[in-house]
């Protein structure tokens, strides 16, 4: 592999945009505000006054559209006055969801005494309602959590909340009703204890409580402890929530071109996205509160003072092979391809040299910083011909997993068998047909291609393409007179040597 050694400083823009001002946006415009960035905080609807002078607020105001790179994003704003075009060097997206109650999942409806979380906790907002609870001999709140959906520290901190403001209110009592309570978050362990303090009574029953919705309200559970049926008619019963996508955050992510999971939600589940990243450099996602200060940090280390160096070589293009097929536009995962005179171009900034533009490139017009084509070529030439014994295995290892698992399997001295070699790539995206017909063309008995997990490959896609590829070409090699099984596909995360050894050799025996 060659060495990466041409850098280049790419001047970028400081100014920030945070869009959505939800709690975790405001703080997160604030921190951003306090590392001395100048902040357009924009929301759809109403701004609250943030603290900073430094950060300027844009009610009603959406992103129209997003053009250019990290550093040099260009936006159009829309509001009632009119358009404006801003350029921001990096977006904080702080998304805004809905509220939905689960009350069917209890078989209830809602009324007057079953309320969403929601509802109760804005009648636990007004004094007149909260003196009601507490006088004579005192109402009692049942809350039902983490049966109609799995519970979370967001929905566990709404219900224990609520349940202490209760139980403070004279002679009301509150009981829980919990699948589970998750306490995972900062501050909730704690609060758990001060409302088992103040006499918030917990049940966790085994099974979904038995709800009668009448006159009067009952709950039944069977209690785990003393194995007994036990009853409850309470004055009201709270039911969960689930959290649900609204169109605006789906169309958000569209027009910046960043990754939703499965159910919509920003960011994709993904680990190398947590805490705070996106598919696209330079446009962090803040979820929660807690987020904030990570993303601040991480604006901090990408806008600096406003002078970035980069790898000259992450991903060069070709200009007279491109012919602007779209080709790369479209699969680069990063979004970090763009046009410039009439062909492709690729920001050294928004680019993270996973490599599939290159692979997907019909022209070959695209080379990789330190795996170019020949690089890769002479690798396989060295692999092979390294080997004496048989059988001869050319494993290519992505190297934000399958790598690292095989170097720690040798480390490990798992009996790897003595013809297997392993060949680096950016991403098991980068593998192409080239890549693998070579290593057979060389010698090969065995090829491999090792990629990360799907959904959690750093390049989204990478892992997804490789698989397609090997697919492909398992149909064709009979063409050819080589068996398909001399050609696998595997995925592995970093932390599986033992596992990565014991794939080796089982494809080694069947060689
Ligand atoms: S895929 Fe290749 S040919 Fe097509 S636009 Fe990109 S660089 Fe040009
Ligand atoms: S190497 Fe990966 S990140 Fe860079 S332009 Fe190509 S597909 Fe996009």
């Amino acid at each position: 592999m060659a060495e990466t050694t041409d850098m280049i400083e790419v001047t970028i823009n400081k100014d920030v945009l945070v869009i959505g001002c939800g709690a975790q946006g405001l703080e997160s415009a604030e921190a951003v505000a306090a590392k001395g960035y100048k902040v357009v905080l924009v929301d759809d609807g109403d701004v609250p006054a943030p603290a900073s002078a430094d950060i300027e607020v844009m009610a009603n105001t959406t992103v129209e559209s997003l053009a250019g790179m990290t550093g040099d994003f260009r936006t159009c704003l829309a509001n009632g006055s009119g358009r404006s075009d801003r350029t921001f060097g990096a977006i904080v997206v702080a998304p805004k969801y809905g509220l939905a109650p689960l009350n069917e999942a209890y078989g209830l409806a809602l009324d007057d005494k079953v309320v969403s979380m929601t509802q109760m906790e804005a009648l636990l907002g007004d004094a007149a309602f909260k003196k009601t609870l507490g006088q004579g001999e005192g109402k009692t709140i049942a809350f039902v959590s983490g049966f109609g959906q799995e519970g979370d520290p967001a929905a566990t901190s709404r219900v224990l909340e609520a349940a202490l403001t209760v139980q403070k209110l004279g002679n009301a009592r509150a009981y829980i009703y919990a699948n589970n309570v998750k306490v995972g978050a900062r501050g909730l362990e704690r609060l758990f204890t001060l409302g088992r303090n103040e006499g918030v009574v917990c049940f966790k029953p085994l099974e979904k409580p038995a709800i009668e919705q009448g006159d009067t309200l009952k709950i039944v559970i069977n209690d785990p402890v003393v194995r007994e049926d036990v009853a409850l008619e309470p004055d009201y019963i709270v039911v969960e929530e689930e959290v649900v996508v609204g169109r605006a955050n789906l169309d958000l992510a569209e027009t910046l071109r960043i990754d939703t999971d499965l159910d919509g939600f920003i960011p994709s589940n993904n680990v190398h996205r947590f805490p705070a990243n996106s598919n696209r450099e330079g446009i962090f996602v803040a979820s929660t509160l807690e987020d904030a200060p990570n993303v601040a940090l991480r604006v901090a280390d990408l806008l600096a003072s406003g002078v970035k160096s980069v790898a000259a070589n992450a991903a060069v293009v070709d200009e007279t092979k491109c012919t602007i097929c779209l080709t790369c536009y479209r699969c680069c995962p990063h979004g970090a391809i763009f046009w410039e005179n009439g062909i492709a171009a690729i920001s050294p900034v928004a680019c993270q040299g996973c490599g599939i533009c290159a692979s997907e490139c019909p022209m070959d017009a695209i080379q990789i910083g330190d795996f170019t084509d020949d690089a890769l070529k002479a690798d396989i030439e060295g692999a092979v011909a390294s080997v004496s014994g048989t059988p001869s295995i050319v494993a290519f290892c992505c190297q934000n997993s399958a790598l690292e698992a095989g170097e720690a399997a040798k480390a490990f001295d798992t009996e790897l068998p003595q013809g297997f070699r392993m060949i680096q790539v950016p991403c098991a995206g980068k593998v192409d047909v080239e890549f693998i017909m070579k290593a057979f063309v060389e010698g090969a008995d065995g090829v491999m291609v090792a990629a990360c997990h799907e959904g959690n490959c750093k390049a989204e896609r990478g892992s997804t393409f490789a698989k397609w590829r090997v697919e492909e070409i398992r149909k064709r090699l009979e063409t050819i007179g080589l068996s398909k099984d001399r050609l696998i596909f595997t995925t592995i995360a970093s932390n599986m040597a033992e596992e990565f050894s014991m794939k080796v050799r089982m494809f080694a025996e069947k060689l």
